[in-house]
């Protein structure tokens, strides 16, 4: 028997507190690809499109691929953007029903839009209204997901990725298309539950290399052999996005043909919450202010490769703006030597340079434009301009090996004796391309400082000396209590310190 199945990939994390809209030209700067042109893009590579490709050659699936739409994470999706994008998964939905055995969805789980709070949700709801209640529905998730009420209700099968640095994309995408496949073949009869947790997001942000989650992570894997039980996803929430059902939460799915398994769902979904909300005090990063983060690096011996410090707080991945200069007046300040810092998102400054030619000695003001309050304001360097690109390079790291991404307009700015990556587009430092592509070798340096959270880990650990955490202050602090949520239900840990579960 030949299944049909309908794919899409719609994916954006979003940043509440920035200011801004995701409009339709970020999805195209980052992917916006329609149909098949999507699978030869992405079709190969860590993505959960390649996942879904390979169950359906397997299986002999007619699959018809409706869009691949990923932006950089940024403020709310806008509605033009939204209505247009979603408007293209519907409109092959409709245009293929009657004749679809299922759907198979790729979206991350903290989409949120100028008129919604649940673009996943919303999503859901619209495909339901085209197809009904009954088609097999399996969706892939980020690990930072907010995973609604909404969103379990209107899909039966649920896989969220289990590491942070995120590397299992594909295997996800793969087991989300073999679950679809079992349910279309009358095998299993998918449904999923959920359970939330009152927290703003898992403690140590859903790390899969150290703290309380690798046991849980673990034990997930193992719970998905038992019988009856299909898939066990564990969110870490985020909490840059201001919505009333933020925060970390339990996805299992089950077969609610195998007598018992709804039981057995339930007591899973239960003590893998409870064992997050008593989690919450064992955070493992070690969170540096920028001098304290700075005086490690001037007495670092590199010998055995550079400390990477994090400027956690200003990590673009996230939805900061990735402009903020306290870390680097700091480095500047304790006259770092062979040093980078990168990237500095800064559409003004890199046009500026690229007024100039490779060798100009040049004074701008770099960084700090969007929002000062959250990071610094800018700073008027002088320094000597020694790469001009495009911004493009091709990963070759364990996230984005062999797919191609821009920074658009770039150049490599030294000031001192610090190499500072000037950007355009938004984009953290997921892959050691992102430097060698732009005449910097990370191994050689000393110090590498990184706009990211977690996911630098990926690629620059391997080759790091030592790596330490910084909150520099920026949008995506740590520090909760400096963004003014007004959405997020309340009670809330740890906004609210007499929050019980
Ligand atoms: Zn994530």
């Amino acid at each position: 028997m030949t299944f049909t199945v309908l794919s899409a990939e719609f994916v954006s994390e979003n940043n509440t507190f920035k200011k801004g809209l995701t409009e339709l030209h970020d999805f195209a700067v980052d992917c916006l690809i329609e149909g098949d042109a999507a699978i030869a893009a992405r079709g190969d590579a860590n993505t959960e499109l390649a996942g879904f490709v390979d169950v359906a050659r397997e299986k002999g699936w007619r699959m018809i691929h409706a869009v691949s739409a990923l932006a950089s994470p940024a403020g709310s999706v806008s509605r033009a953007a939204y209505d247009h994008i979603a408007g293209i998964i519907c409109r092959e939905t409709t245009a293929h029903k009657g004749q679809l055995d299922g759907i198979l969805l790729s979206l991350h789980g903290a989409q949120v839009c100028d008129f919604c709070e649940d673009g996943e949700g919303e999503l859901l709801r619209r495909l339901r209204a085209i197809v009904g209640p009954d088609l097999p529905i399996s969706v892939t998730l980020d690990l930072h997901a907010n995973a609604t009420a909404a969103m379990a209700k209107n899909a039966q099968i649920w896989v969220s990725y289990k590491t942070y640095p995120h590397v299992d994309m594909r295997p996800c995408g793969r087991k989300a298309a073999e679950l679809l496949q079992d349910a279309m073949a009358g095998l299993t009869r998918p449904a999923t539950l959920r359970r939330a947790v009152p927290m703003m997001d898992e403690i140590n942000s859903g790390r899969s290399d150290a703290g309380p989650m690798v046991a849980l992570y673990d034990q997930a894997r193992a719970q998905e052999a038992e019988r009856g039980i299909l898939s066990v996803s564990i969110n870490a929430g985020f909490s840059d996005a201001d919505i009333f059902e933020m925060g970390p939460s339990v996805l299992v799915t089950y077969d609610s043909a195998t007598p018992g398994a709804e039981t057995r769902a339930s007591a899973i979904a239960d003590a893998h919450a409870r064992a997050i909300w008593d989690a919450r005090f064992s955070g493992q990063n070690e969170f540096l202010d920028v001098v304290n983060a700075v005086e490690v690096a001037r007495g670092f011996d590199s010998a055995h490769g550079p400390l990477v410090i994090a400027d956690y707080a200003d990590n673009p991945g996230s939805g900061a703006y990735g402009d903020a200069t306290n870390l680097l007046r700091a480095m500047l300040d304790g006259k770092l030597t062979n040093a980078v810092l990168a990237p500095m998102i800064d559409p003004e400054a890199a046009a500026a340079l690229h007024r100039h030619k490779v060798g100009d000695s040049v004074t701008i003001d770099i960084g700090g434009k969007c929002d000062p309050n959250f990071g610094g304001g800018p700073l008027a360097l002088t320094g000597t301009i020694t790469c001009l690109s495009n911004g493009s390079y091709r990963g070759d790291g364990p996230m984005l090996g062999g797919l191609d991404h821009t920074f658009g307009p770039t150049a490599v700015f030294r000031v001192d004796g610090i190499d500072i990556l000037i950007v355009t587009e938004r984009e953290q430092m997921l892959d050691r391309q992102q430097l060698c592509a732009f005449g910097i070798e990370p191994a050689r340096k000393a110090v590498l400082a990184l706009k990211s959270m977690q996911h630098f880990r990926a690629a620059f650990e391997p080759i790091a000396g030592k790596v330490i955490v910084c909150d520099s202050g920026a949008l995506s602090t740590p520090n909760m209590s400096r963004r003014p949520y007004t959405h997020v239900r309340r009670p809330i840990w740890p906004l609210d310190s007499d929050t019980t579960f």
